[in-house]
């Protein structure tokens, strides 16, 4: 847990913050996050979580989206996962699990989630 994680994008040194108990990794370039092997879903879960993400998502930065990156931990390629339910696009490692968001799509998949599971409740009350 002590070592330090580098941003897969720009390289540089991510700081660790503690949300809860729960450690991320935020670059202090690109705003991007890093999270370890189920970090995220437990991430997930808090409340008002998404605040660690301090990113807009700049849309016109998708240019790179082509451009592979390694992963930060044990430096194999990430592959690019798409979330269709959540209509999320993010980076993850195969081996350590870890997984990259750009800055902004973390606040954009927490707000996606409470809004699935609004609906859910509404459409279970409805039935
Ligand atoms: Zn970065
Ligand atoms: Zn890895």
């Amino acid at each position: 847990m002590g070592r330090t994680v580098k941003c897969p994008k720009c390289d540089a040194n991510m700081a660790k913050l503690d949300y809860e108990g729960i450690y991320v990794n935020r670059c202090p370039d690109c705003k991007g996050l890093w999270f370890d092997a189920f970090e995220l879903q437990e991430l997930k879960k808090l409340k008002g979580s998404e605040t660690i993400d301090l990113g807009a998502n700049d849309k016109s930065k998708e240019n790179d989206e082509n451009r592979g990156i390694d992963c930060p931990v044990c430096h194999t390629q990430m592959i690019k996962m798409v979330d269709i339910e959540h209509h999320m696009k993010y980076e993850a490692c195969t081996v350590c699990y870890g997984v990259y968001f750009d800055a902004g799509e973390f606040k954009e998949y927490k707000h996606e989630t409470l809004m699935m599971s609004l609906k859910k409740m509404l459409l279970g009350k409805g039935i």
